[in-house]
């Protein structure tokens, strides 16, 4: 693609602190790509998928600004950026094989800081060999900060789990604990102010998400739909139910939290996080009661808590119950209150 603002300078005298888009290529994204046909370096990759499965395919952008303070640690956003696509593989139940990168640099950030790219690229790749996933292509760009990650991987044809199959009666459930990620971006925003270990416990939430890969893969024996949770709660929740025509009633009390994030219920702001804040990267999924002691099973096996919070229900609408079994939220009544 022709672009307006190339990093190379084609005069000759060659400026050796700003690098070219080929040497970044070069330099900071091409390892070895073993699980692909054909890697970084062509027009275009080459992968080969086994008979039998088919290729799940997804991508997420994150822009300076939006999702992202322009002054993040590159090694962070790194992973991150890799992180959050990598959920998206969880909540199919699919296992990563390959990503494509596309990123756009300021010039002057490249300038400013020699080490951007190198850390950004060893938080990428270390999140990736952890999953076996190769970075096998992708665009390199200046402009304003902008990262987009493409992200394939297969699955068993047939056994992805879908937002659209959660049947009436099914327990829904969660991973790990909501929440903290808003809650900490709050406290930056300084909507919220929270104690220094606080915010030191909250932190890893926002920015080095831990994508609920193995989880995802091990659900596709029990779980009737799932989803990942990177807009809220009772947005994404809403996807399931929406999706699968059915409704829902949860229990706020169940909702898991930190123990920093408990210090501050029942600030409307805080249930606003834990409910509807986003950013989390864990799972909400729906399973049959028959399998309770399978996922609980699971949990433990992962190390990762999984928690009931309600169940869906044949009647559409979702409701959330105060502990004494009230009404906290009822959709269309004050629904829009939980969303920012
Ligand atoms: P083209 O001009 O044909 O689009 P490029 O010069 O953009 O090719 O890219 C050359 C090779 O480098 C391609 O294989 C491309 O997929 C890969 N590539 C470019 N940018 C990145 C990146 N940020 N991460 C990984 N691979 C990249
Ligand atoms: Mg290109």
């Amino acid at each position: 693609m022709i672009q307006f603002h190339v990093f190379f300078n084609l005069s000759k005298s060659y400026n050796p602190v700003v690098l070219s888009e080929f040497e970044i290529i070069r330099h900071y994204f091409s390892q070895a790509s073993p699980t692909a046909e054909l890697g970084v370096g062509d027009d275009a990759a080459i992968i080969a998928i086994p008979l039998g499965k088919e290729l799940v395919v997804s991508t997420d952008t994150l822009v300076s600004g939006q999702h992202f303070l322009a002054d993040t640690d590159p090694l962070k956003l790194g992973h991150k950026s890799l992180a959050v696509n990598l959920s998206d593989m969880a909540a199919m139940g699919a296992t990563p094989r390959w990503a494509m990168l596309a990123i756009t640099l300021p010039k002057q950030l490249i300038k400013e800081n020699s080490q951007w790219i190198g850390e950004f690229a060893k938080g990428f790749y270390t999140l990736a060999q952890k999953y076996h996933v190769s970075l096998i292509g992708g665009d390199t760009t200046s402009g304003p900060l902008n990262i987009c990650v493409q992200i394939m991987g297969e699955i068993d044809q047939g056994k992805a789990l879908l937002r659209s199959n959660a049947q009436p009666n099914d327990d829904i459930w969660i991973s790990g604990c909501l929440g903290d990620a808003a809650l900490v971006l709050a406290h930056q925003q300084q909507r919220i102010k929270l104690q220094p270990l606080e915010v030191e416990q909250c932190l890893p939430a926002l920015l080095t998400p831990t994508p609920r890969v193995e989880l995802g893969q091990q659900l596709i024996n029990y779980a009737n739909s799932a989803i990942d949770i990177s807009d809220g709660l009772l947005a994404d929740l809403g996807h399931i139910l929406d999706c699968s025509d059915v409704g829902a009633i949860i229990s706020f009390n169940a909702v898991a939290c930190s123990g920093v994030l408990q210090n501050y219920l029942p600030h409307p702001d805080v249930i606003n996080c834990l409910l509807a804040g986003g950013d989390d990267y864990e799972l909400c999924f729906t399973a049959s009661t028959i399998y309770r002691l399978e996922i609980e099973r699971l949990s433990s096996e992962l190390s990762i808590p999984l928690t009931r919070i309600g169940k869906t229900t044949a009647i559409k609408g979702l409701t959330v119950l105060d502990s004494d079994g009230s009404e906290l939220m009822q959709e269309n009544k004050g629904y829009e209150h939980f969303y920012t």
